[in-house]
Parts: structure tokens; C-alpha cells; sequence
């Protein structure tokens, strides 16, 4: 065990499960005294999060990896369990006497309840003459530093984006590298926290390993694919869900096994250097690192989006149905409109659901059924292996036009449409809903009755006039046009 007065450093990994590119890991790294990570399994963030079994899983099988890893460089990775978050910074601070570690290095995250756990955790520390280090790896720049001419947050997209441009292509993009191998007398922890299988005890896990692999290495061979490729076609293709035209990343992303200063450097070395012109696949695929950066600074900048309140208050108002039938009916892919519910049914399969899709079930949710969408924010956190507060409350809002820079209310998806235009011989329904396969590509967006699919459960003309029309009566309503 290590002496009491020893310099080493405890190394908290949350959402940053990877050793490349890992700023708080780096930099204990670097100071050359010893280093002890830890992970810390929350069970009340787990249910409070409804943090999806397939994700929990893929957590599981990083830390597995991650451990042995790490123990390659002298970095033992200490595993603690606990029931809520006001137990994390006793349990952490006894860990750092227990190891003789003096500081506590951990990287950002944005959305509010993780905010107070780790500022907690810091004035816990700091109450016990022990410092702490907080980094940024989530962003590629850190929340705050993106602001207008009056020095506030954007709330438009294409403005943010200017200004985030200007800013990051002033900063070295080269990623950190691994963590420096540790002194090897300083690498046992006897028996700190519990093994692999009792973190995991009793919590429901879904096991996809056969999509989705897990470890940075596996995160940067797709990385390295698609860079290499695809992502000259990603401009002309990301809209086609039958189609391998994205770069399936965002589950890596989630959980950190990847970072997106990664991303963002592969993007660059694929198109010369260049940010916003050569290959339009690569600066469009840009734009949605950017969206990502975006997402997660309106999380901090406008934290009531954390605490299932719209974005805009005008819309606080508006009367969302609740019905756990048709609810039910969305979740389990059986409305009745095949494009819909071949994507739910992909949600429930893989864990995973294209871009496209996500916005024309969250638009079908909350404009054709005019249910709320934090059921259906709710409900993706639930399923999703790359469930991220930030991303999936951005893209929700955006869907219910109740967020920044949203989709305008009178400017509803009809979901036929979307179907004819982006899966147009209906591969992707097939795939998805076998009680279609025979159905003729012209007829499949809205197919004649067929034995065992369900008819439409709702009129979707109908429904978006009747949603247009309560957001018209809504007080402070942008008007239309
Ligand atoms: C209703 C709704 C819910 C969503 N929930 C999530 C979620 O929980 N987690 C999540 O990572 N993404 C979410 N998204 C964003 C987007 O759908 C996924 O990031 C994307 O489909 C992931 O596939 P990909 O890795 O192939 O993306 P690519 O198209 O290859 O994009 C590269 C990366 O950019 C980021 N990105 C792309 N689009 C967006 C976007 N619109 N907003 C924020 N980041 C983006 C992702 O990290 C993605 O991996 C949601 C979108 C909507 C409309």
C-alpha cells in the first residue's frame, strides 16, 4: 500500500473511457509520481438517467478492456459502486487517503446533476487540503468560450458555428497521445473497491457486442475507415438509412472510448487541413462535430433544459397529450407507418438509430401524436447505446420546437414524404419490418392493408393541423414565416 504522504494522483474516468487523448490521464500521467484511476458506478444516476442497458453493457465490456490496458502502463483502475451520488465524494476521498493520492484529475461534464456531483466532489476534496484538476475532453472548445459580441451564448446554430470555427482553427488540434508508463512499485492497490462482475450485480445489461464492439482500438479503426473514404461521401449519403453513409461513431463518442478532437483531427488530415472547403463530405461531417459541441454548451448555458423544462418558456404551455397506448404503440414500432416503425424497431434491435429517423419519430411523437417529448427524450435514453443528455435533449427539443434554433412548429415532417424521398425503394422498411417484404416499392411508404401490420393509428394531416394550430395560441409564438 502506498505511504501516506506519497504524491500520486487518483485519475476519476466517467464518460472518457479510453487512454489515447485523455487530458486528465495525460497530465497525472506526466507529473511521473504514480497514478490510481477509478470509475464509480452511480445506481441512483443510473435509474434517475434511465441510462439504457445495451449502454451499460458497452461500459462494461471498455472497462474490461480498460483495466487491463491501463495495467500495461502501472495504472490500476479502482471500481466503486455506490447507491447515490452524495456518497461519491467520501467514497473518492477515502480512496485518495487510502492510496496516499493528493489530487483528483477528472474531465468535464456538462449536464446539471453531473455538474453538482463533481462540484461537490471538488469542495469535498478541497475541505481536506487535497487538490483537484478539472479538464475539458467532452468539447472540442469548452462551454463558455463560444460567445457573441456581448458576451453571451448563442442560440443559433449557423452563428455558433461561424464564431466556433474562427476560434478552433487558431488551436493546435493535435491530440494527446498515452498516458506515460508509471513507476511499477507504485501500481498495487491490494483490494480497493469490488471486481468487474459484483459493479455490474443485479443491473439489467444488454448485450450487443456483436455490433458494437468496445475499446478505443475498435473506436479508431472505424474512425480510421471511415476517414479513409466514406467520408468524402458523407454530404450525399448521410440521409439514407439503408445505406452504411454515416460514421456509426456516436456510440464511442458517448462513452469516451473516442474523443472528438479525434474525430475532428481525422476529419482534417482526410481533406488537407482544410475546415470549410475541398471535400464537402468532410466539412459537412465538420458541421456535425460541431452540433455535438453546440448541444452540450446549451446545457450549461441554459441549464433549465436539464431539469425537463423547454428551452423556450413560451412553450412551456403547450398541451402535450399523455396516452401510454399510443405511447406504447411508438415504442414498439406498430403505428401503422412503416418508416417510423421500421426505425423504432432498429431503436429496440441495435441499440442505435440513423439521424434521419431520430427526427422523423421525434416530429411523428410530438406532432402527429402531439405526445411529450420528454416521453419520447426518456424513452431513447432508455434504449440508446450512444444516450447522451446533451445530444438527445437538443435533438428532441429541436423535434418538439420547443429548443434553440428548432425546427419552426408549422414546419412539421410528414413522415410518407420523408419515407419516398430518403429510403425510396424501401430497403431500409424491409430490413426492418418483414411483414412488408412483398409489398411493392411504390406502395411501401403507405402500404394496402397487409396481414398482421397494423393500420395508421392516426390521420397525419389531421394531426399536424390540430398541432399547428395550439402552437398558434401559444403566448409569444414566433409567428409564421
Ligand atoms: C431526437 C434525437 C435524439 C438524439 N439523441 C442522441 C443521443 O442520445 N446521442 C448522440 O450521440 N446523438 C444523438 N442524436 C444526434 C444524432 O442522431 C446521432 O449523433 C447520430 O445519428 C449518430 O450517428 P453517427 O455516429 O453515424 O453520426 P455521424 O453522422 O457520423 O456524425 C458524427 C458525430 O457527430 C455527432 N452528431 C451528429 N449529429 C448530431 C446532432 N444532430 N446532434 C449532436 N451531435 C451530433 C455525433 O457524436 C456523431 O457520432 C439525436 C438526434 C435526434 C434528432
Amino acid at each position: 500500500m502506498a505511504a501516506a504522504d506519497s504524491q500520486r494522483i487518483l485519475v476519476w474516468l466517467r464518460n472518457d473511457l479510453r487512454l489515447r487523448d485523455n487530458p486528465a490521464l495525460y497530465h497525472a500521467a506526466e507529473a511521473g509520481q504514480g497514478v490510481v484511476a477509478v470509475y464509480v458506478l452511480c445506481e441512483n444516476f443510473i435509474e434517475r438517467h434511465s441510462t439504457a442497458p445495451a449502454r451499460l453493457d458497452f461500459v462494461r465490456r471498455h472497462l474490461v478492456q480498460l483495466q487491463a490496458d491501463l495495467a500495461e502502463r502501472n495504472i490500476p483502475l479502482v471500481l466503486l459502486r455506490v447507491r447515490r451520488a452524495d456518497d461519491i465524494p467520501h467514497q473518492l476521498l477515502t480512496l485518495a487517503r487510502r492510496e496516499g493520492c493528493h489530487s483528483l484529475y477528472f474531465n468535464a461534464e456538462y449536464p446539471l446533476d453531473e455538474l453538482d456531483r463533481d462540484r461537490d466532489v471538488a469542495e469535498h476534496f478541497r475541505r481536506h487540503d487535497r487538490h483537484y484538476k478539472r479538464f475539458h475532453d467532452r468539447v472540442i472548445l469548452p462551454p463558455g468560450q463560444v460567445r457573441n459580441g456581448q458576451g453571451e451564448p448563442y442560440q443559433v446554430f449557423t452563428a455558433f458555428k461561424r464564431r466556433w470555427l474562427q476560434l478552433a482553427r487558431e488551436l493546435p488540434m493535435v491530440p494527446h497521445g498515452l498516458p506515460a508508463v508509471q513507476p511499477d512499485t507504485l501500481g498495487q492497490v491490494g483490494d480497493a473497491g469490488v471486481p468487474l462482475e459484483a459493479l455490474f450485480q443485479g443491473i439489467h445489461l444488454k448485450d450487443l457486442s456483436a455490433l458494437w464492439p468496445a475499446g478505443e482500438e475498435e473506436a479508431l479503426r472505424r474512425l480510421a475507415e471511415f476517414a479513409d473514404g466514406p467520408i468524402h461521401d458523407y454530404k450525399n449519403r448521410r440521409d439514407l438509412p439503408a445505406e452504411a453513409g454515416t460514421s456509426t461513431l456516436s456510440p464511442y463518442l458517448a462513452v469516451g472510448s473516442l474523443s472528438p478532437r479525434q474525430c475532428l483531427n481525422a476529419a482534417l488530415t482526410a481533406n488537407e487541413g482544410r475546415w470549410d472547403e475541398g471535400s464537402d463530405g468532410v466539412t459537412t461531417w465538420i458541421s456535425e462535430l460541431v452540433w455535438r459541441d453546440f448541444y452540450q454548451h446549451v446545457t450549461v448555458d441554459f441549464p433549465q433544459v436539464c431539469k425537463n423544462r423547454p428551452l423556450q418558456s413560451h412553450t412551456d404551455g403547450f398541451p402535450w397529450r399523455s396516452d401510454e397506448d399510443d405511447l406504447n404503440r411508438w415504442r414498439r414500432g406498430e403505428t401503422g407507418i412503416p418508416i417510423v416503425d421500421a426505425a423504432m424497431r432498429q431503436l429496440l434491435e441495435t441499440g442505435w438509430m440513423h439521424n434521419r429517423l431520430r427526427m422523423i419519430v421525434a416530429m411523428f411523437l410530438t406532432k402527429n401524436l402531439r405526445i411529450d417529448w420528454r416521453q419520447g427524450e426518456r424513452w431513447f435514453m432508455s434504449q440508446l447505446i450512444d444516450g447522451d443528455f446533451a445530444a438527445n435533449n437538443g435533438g428532441w427539443q429541436w423535434s418538439a420546437s420547443t429548443g434553440t434554433d428548432a425546427a419552426p412548429y408549422f414546419r412539421i415532417f410528414n413522415p410518407v414524404t420523408q419515407s419516398e424521398r430518403f429510403d425510396p425503394d424501401g430497403r431500409f422498411i424491409r430490413k426492418y419490418i418483414p411483414e412488408l417484404a412483398k409489398v411493392s416499392s411504390r406502395q411501401i411508404h403507405q402500404p394496402p392493408p397487409v396481414s398482421g401490420y397494423p393500420a395508421p393509428m392516426v390521420d397525419l394531416k389531421a394531426s399536424r393541423k390540430e398541432t399547428i394550430a395550439l402552437f398558434q395560441q401559444l403566448n409569444g409564438s414566433p409567428s409564421k414565416g
